[in-house]
C-alpha cells in the first residue's frame, strides 16, 4: 500500500479492441495524478496507436500491467466499481462518478481499489458486473449516452482527483477507524464457492440452475461489504453445516415441509 492514495488506484481495462483508447486512457490518468493501469486480454497491446495517444504518458503504458483474466486484474482489492454506459436487468447499488471519487479515496487508505471499463463495442459483460460491488454511470445525454472509452476513463479519473485533492486538505470521510480489514475479492469468490456448494448439499439449491440466486447472494454481500473476520464467521458457519448435512446425511426437503428436523 502506497502513501499516496492514487497510487492504491487501479483502473482496469477489460478487452479493449482499439489501441488508441489504451493510449488516451494513460494520458488521462497521468494528467490527473494516477499511475496504474492494468488491462485484461487487450486486442492488441503493445502497439504504436497506444504510444501516439499517450503522448508523455509513455511510463504509464510502460507499467502497464497485462494480464489474462479479470481475476488476475482485482487480485487483493477490497473494493472493486465498474462503468456502465446502461441500466441492466438486475438493479445494482449505483454511484454517480462524484460518490464513486469519494468513496474510492475514502477506501484507498486501507486497501486496493479497481474500477473497471468495458469493451468499446459492448461494454462490461453481465457477469463482470456482478463482480462489483458498486456501478457508476456517467449521467450523460439520455439519447446518447455512450462515452468513448478513453474519454469515459477521463472523466472518472478527475473525479478521482477531485476527491483526492479534498482528501488532502483534510476534508474528506475516510475508511481507516474499522478494526479489521474488509474481506478482498479473492476470498470472496472462496466464499461464494463455499456457499454455492453447501446450499447444493443442503438441497436449497439445484446444481443446474444457480445463477439468478447466487447473483442475488453476491449483490447482497457487496452491499454488507464484510470484514476478514466477519466472513471467518461465515465460513465456519458453512463448514459446521456441511458437516451437518454429511453426518445426517439428510437434505432439507428430506427434514419434512417445515424445513426442521424433529428434535
Ligand atoms: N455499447 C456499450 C458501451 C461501451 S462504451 C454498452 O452499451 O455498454 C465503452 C466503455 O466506456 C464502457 O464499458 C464504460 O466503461 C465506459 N463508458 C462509456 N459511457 C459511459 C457512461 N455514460 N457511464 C459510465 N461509463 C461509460
Amino acid at each position: 500500500m502506497s502513501e499516496n492514495r492514487l497510487d492504491n488506484l487501479r483502473i482496469v481495462l477489460v478487452n479493449t479492441s482499439h489501441p488508441g483508447n489504451i493510449g488516451g486512457a494513460a494520458r488521462a490518468i497521468k494528467n490527473m495524478g494516477l499511475s496504474r493501469l492494468y488491462l485484461v486480454a487487450p486486442k492488441e497491446f503493445p502497439a504504436e496507436k497506444a504510444v501516439w495517444r499517450a503522448a508523455g504518458a509513455l511510463d504509464v503504458l510502460d507499467n502497464a500491467v497485462v494480464v489474462e483474466t479479470l481475476d488476475e486484474a482485482i487480485a487483493g482489492c477490497g473494493l472493486v466499481v465498474g462503468t456502465s454506459a446502461r441500466e441492466r436487468r438486475i438493479p445494482w447499488p449505483l454511484v454517480n462518478p462524484r460518490e464513486c471519487g469519494e468513496k474510492a479515496i475514502a477506501e484507498a487508505g486501507t486497501h486496493e481499489v479497481a474500477i473497471l471499463f468495458g469493451r468499446e463495442d459492448r461494454g462490461l459483460t453481465n457477469e463482470e458486473l456482478h463482480r462489483c460491488h458498486y456501478h457508476v454511470h456517467i449521467p450523460a445525454n439520455e439519447e446518447y449516452s455512450s462515452l468513448n472509452l478513453a474519454a469515459a476513463v477521463q472523466v472518472i479519473a478527475y473525479e478521482l482527483r477531485m476527491a483526492w485533492l479534498t482528501h488532502e486538505q483534510g476534508k474528506a470521510p475516510t475508511f481507516d477507524d474499522w478494526d479489521v480489514p474488509p474481506a478482498k475479492v479473492e476470498a470472496m469468490e472462496r466464499y461464494y464457492e463455499h456457499l454455492q456448494e453447501t446450499l447444493e448439499k443442503l438441497g436449497f439449491l439445484e446444481p443446474d440452475n444457480p445463477r439468478q440466486t447466487m447473483t442475488r447472494l453476491r449483490r447482497l454481500y457487496g452491499r454488507i461489504r464484510m470484514d476478514e473476520m466477519e466472513l471467518s464467521i461465515l465460513r465456519g458457519v458453512l463448514t459446521a453445516t456441511q458437516n451437518y448435512v454429511y453426518h445426517t446425511g439428510k437434505k432439507l426437503e428430506e427434514l419434512g415441509e417445515s424445513g426442521e428436523d424433529e428434535r
